[in-house]
């Protein structure tokens, strides 16, 4: 086992990964731009060092900053977290030349999944489906005829190198073609550098179902079920739950144990996730991610592991230490996330936070860096905080969810709580009923 771990990350996340070190009795280091010098994470770390100005750019993706930290501190592995650079190959590689610890797959695996047309031709030679489109990279337009002609329209186009829910745009018919891949190329490019982009068939209905796996990188993988993260609002999570409200036993297990059979056939290492759309009873593979997910607490929660602590582990060098027949799945959790925004104009709202109280009682977990009197920067994403309720039953869930709500208290700043809030009296909500466009729709209805 580490000694010594040092987490490339700010905010909840780098706060979650630090409990987890704790508890298995390894020493933490934290790094931070100049902005997060008075954050959680660092005044919670076991040490701390400051890696460059405010603009992640110059500091949390500051590979070189980073590599020097762990040789000052004498680190023995990276935790990337999520976002950043946990899923950069280079990152990766160069961290390997140093002989640090990568806590993640390898290299490869991370290049070849963080290229979705790539992902999507892995995918499908490891039995997967997908969703149709086309077979690689569009530059043309009469390629994009041929490949809507052949699929039928609607189709979405989407960023090769996408991520975050940019560079994508929907087209209904051929007249629409043009201006959607000539966006989604100069929107791909902007966003990541790479203006690739290719065809899918645009589903009209789904639901975002993914599957939880944990490869040991030794050709041994399980899954640990899926996550029903279908309420989003500009392909951007919202609330996530787990058991899907749609699925039943057989059918989880039947995804599960073929997603599960893939990962050990690619040898994968650590966790990772399989994004599929989930629409009249048939998965399509749309992504894999490399990484932890913002949403891995809802999994925790039904199955009682800590996925960090089985990163941790596997990176160490153990081999798996459960059979698919040690899951075992109870009740039910969601999760909200908390953002520092307008409920209602989802505008950012950065700033001082005058007083914070946190709901808790049985079936409560809240992970989250906040602090009354802690300044939000205006630098980062805008999560501030995850709230997440485990119930014996889905309706159990609901209304502890519902009760933990009305207790959270955030000063100072705007935050998102007020939506769910709605959210909880909606029919659709309650019975589970609601697809990927259901909260646009319901946003968009009752907007004033
Ligand atoms: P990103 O990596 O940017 O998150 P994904 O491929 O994971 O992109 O897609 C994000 C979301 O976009 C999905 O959860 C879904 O809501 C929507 N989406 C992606 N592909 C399709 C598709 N073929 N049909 C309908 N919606 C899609």
């Amino acid at each position: 086992m580490f000694d010594k771990i040092l987490i490339a990350n700010r905010g909840e996340i780098a706060l979650r990964v630090l409990r987890a070190c704790r508890e298995l009795g390894i020493q933490t280091v934290a790094v931070h731009s100049t902005a997060d010098a008075d954050a959680m994470h660092v005044k919670l770390a076991d040490e701390s060092v400051c890696i460059g100005p405010p603009a992640a750019k110059d500091s949390y993706l500051n590979i070189a900053s980073i590599v020097a930290a762990c040789e000052i501190t004498g680190a023995e592995a990276v935790h990337p977290g999520y976002g950043f650079l946990s899923e950069n190959a280079k990152f990766a590689d160069i961290l390997t030349e140093h002989k640090i610890k990568f806590i993640g797959p390898s290299a490869a695996n991370i290049r070849t999944m963080g290229d979705k047309i790539e992902a999507k031709r892995t995918a499908k030679a490891l039995g997967i489906p997908v969703v149709p489109g086309s077979e690689g990279g569009v530059s043309e337009l009469s390629e994009a005829k041929k490949v809507g002609k052949s699929i039928g329209y609607p189709v979405i186009i989407k960023a090769t190198a996408g991520g975050g829910g940019r560079g994508m745009k929907v087209a209904n018919n051929e007249s629409e073609l043009e201006l959607a891949v000539s966006t989604a190329q100069s929107e791909a490019k902007a966003a990541f550098g790479n203006g690739e982009v290719y065809i899918e068939k645009y589903l009209q209905k789904p639901r975002h179902i993914e599957v939880q796996v944990l490869g040991d990188g030794q050709g041994r993988a399980i899954h640990l079920g899926e996550r029903d993260c279908s309420l989003q609002r500009r392909h951007q999570k919202v609330w996530e739950e787990a058991h899907s409200p749609a699925l039943n036993s057989a059918q989880r297990d039947s995804i599960g144990n073929r997603v599960a059979k893939a990962m050990a056939d690619l040898n994968y290492e650590g966790v990772g996730t399989i994004e599929f759309l989930y629409e009249d009873g048939e998965f399509y593979f749309i992504e894999m991610n490399t990484r932890l997910q913002v949403e891995h607490p809802v999994t925790e929660m039904i199955t009682g592991l800590d996925l960090v602590q089985e990163q941790i582990r596997i990176a160490s060098g153990s081999s798996l230490q459960y059979k698919q027949s040690d899951i075992t799945f109870s009740g039910h959790a969601i999760e909200c996330r908390i953002n520092a925004e307008n409920a209602a104009t989802f505008t950012p709202s950065p700033g001082r936070v005058d007083a914070v109280h946190f709901p808790g009682g049985l079936g409560v977990r809240i992970d989250s860096a906040l602090y009354s009197g802690y300044r939000i920067p205006p630098y980062y994403d805008s999560l501030i905080g995850k709230l997440i309720v485990f119930g014996k039953t889905r309706t159990e869930c609901m209304m502890r969810l519902k009760r933990s709500l009305s207790e959270f208290v955030i000063e100072g700043v705007e935050t998102t709580i007020p939506l769910f809030q709605r959210l909880l009296n909606e029919p659709d909500i309650i019975d589970g009923n609601y697809d990927i466009h259901w909260l646009e729709k319901f946003l968009a209805r009752t907007a004033k």
